[in-house]
């Protein structure tokens, strides 16, 4: 059920209203050739007229007259680093002048967000941090005040880029839970329905005109369309015995002759979450912090076990993503660990496609 149509000249208002309401905003913006999350206080910040063009390995902005904010399919920065930040101090030590070391937790200050443009496949890739980072036996303090302090302004999506397969995982291209506000933008406006009693009560702030049903219906049958032309998909959405099956496939030595294990598709993927501790001590021996950063199944680290690198090849290390990701997720959050975002795809320096290397690997076995 839509609430409104907000014409494209009172985005503003938007913006406005939940800046009056305490929230900083962020949204998407055209930085370094690539479209991020940034401040957005005001409507021409967000990239009018945009689309990029993505293949394996590959990413590129265009400018086109188009009108519209939101024609382009989701750049590198999904909402992961918004919520689990890549390295945050988690707490102190501190030598008292008796020699005594104490101890304190370093709570990061937490402010109210807004985030404008969210598309389906990062708020089913939220979910699925929701359920590592809160809904196991320890809850992540941090992650959870981020969490309870934010706003989701989501937005169907219209321009799936070529690598995208989310219509393959169920994920999207339309947004249907999980947040406040959700758009559907047309050529002289948008579609506003709300998706929790906070963005109800925000669209109070809103000049919102009835929404016709020509409007509904030229933005139906843009979602649509936007499915259908997805070209990748995954062979199955449960591929975890198919893939434990097929631990001596051929196909995993031929993926390890081409990949960098740069890490770069676990540093881009929304759902990935493993991270390493280290400490920083100062040099006096004073005090020090304890940091936890954004680690990766690529790094040698990773696998480091009382003197052994258990991984100690690429081979094993792609082995271990894939396996995990759709495999064993399974037996630890009910589901695949791969929402179709593609951004593995894009964002590989050598274009290692996901789809292309379960469908080697489990292809002709999987069934769904
Ligand atoms: S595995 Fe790749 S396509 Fe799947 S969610 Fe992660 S980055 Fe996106
Ligand atoms: S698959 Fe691509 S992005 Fe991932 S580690 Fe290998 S080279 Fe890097």
């Amino acid at each position: 059920m839509e609430t409104g149509f907000l014409p494209r000249a009172g985005f503003q208002a938007l913006l406005d209203a939940l800046q009056q309401s305490g929230y900083r905003c962020v949204g998407p913006r055209s930085r370094d050739g690539a479209i991020v999350y940034d401040t957005l206080a005001r409507m021409e910040e967000l990239p009018r007229g945009l689309r990029d063009r993505q293949a394996p390995g590959a990413y590129r902005l265009e400018h086109t007259d188009n009108p519209r904010f939101f024609s382009w399919a989701n750049g590198p920065q999904a909402l992961k680093p918004l919520f689990f930040a890549p390295v945050e101090p988690l707490w102190r030590s501190e030598r008292a002048a008796d020699g005594a070391i104490r101890f304190a937790a370093i709570e990061p200050p937490v402010e109210r967000l807004a985030v404008i443009g969210v598309r389906a496949c990062d708020l089913a890739a939220l979910r699925l941090q929701d359920r590592h980072f809160l809904e196991g036996r320890f809850a992540d303090s941090r992650y959870a005040a981020r969490r309870a302090n934010v706003f989701l302004v989501a937005v169907n999506c219209t321009h799936p880029a070529d690598t995208c397969f989310c219509v393959s995982t169920g994920d999207g291209p339309r947004a249907t839970e999980g947040f406040d506000l959700a758009l559907s933008e047309l050529d002289d406006g948008f579609l506003v329905q709300a998706g929790s009693d906070a963005g109800r009560a925000l669209t109070v702030h809103l000049t919102l005109l009835p929404v016709t049903a020509v409007r509904q219906q030229a933005a139906d049958r843009e979602i649509e369309a936007a499915a259908r032309r997805q070209t990748r998909r995954l062979p199955s959405r449960n591929m975890r015995d198919v893939l434990f099956a097929n631990l001596d496939h051929p196909r995993w030595e031929n993926v390890a002759e081409r990949c960098l294990s740069c890490g770069n598709c676990t540093a881009v993927c929304p759902t990935c979450f493993c991270h390493s501790e280290s400490d920083e001590a100062a040099l006096d021996g004073g005090h020090s912090r304890h940091l936890r950063q954004w680690d990766s199944c690529f790094t040698p680290g990773h696998s480091y076990i009382h003197g052994i690198t258990i991984r100690a090849d690429t081979r094993t290390r792609y082995r271990q993503w894939l396996t995990h990701k759709l495999g064993s997720w399974h037996d630890q959050y009910g589901r695949s660990g791969c929402v179709g975002c593609g951004r593995c795809i894009s964002w590989c320096p050598v274009g290692i496609d996901i789809t292309e290397e379960a469908t080697a690997i489990g292809g002709e076995d999987a069934h769904d």
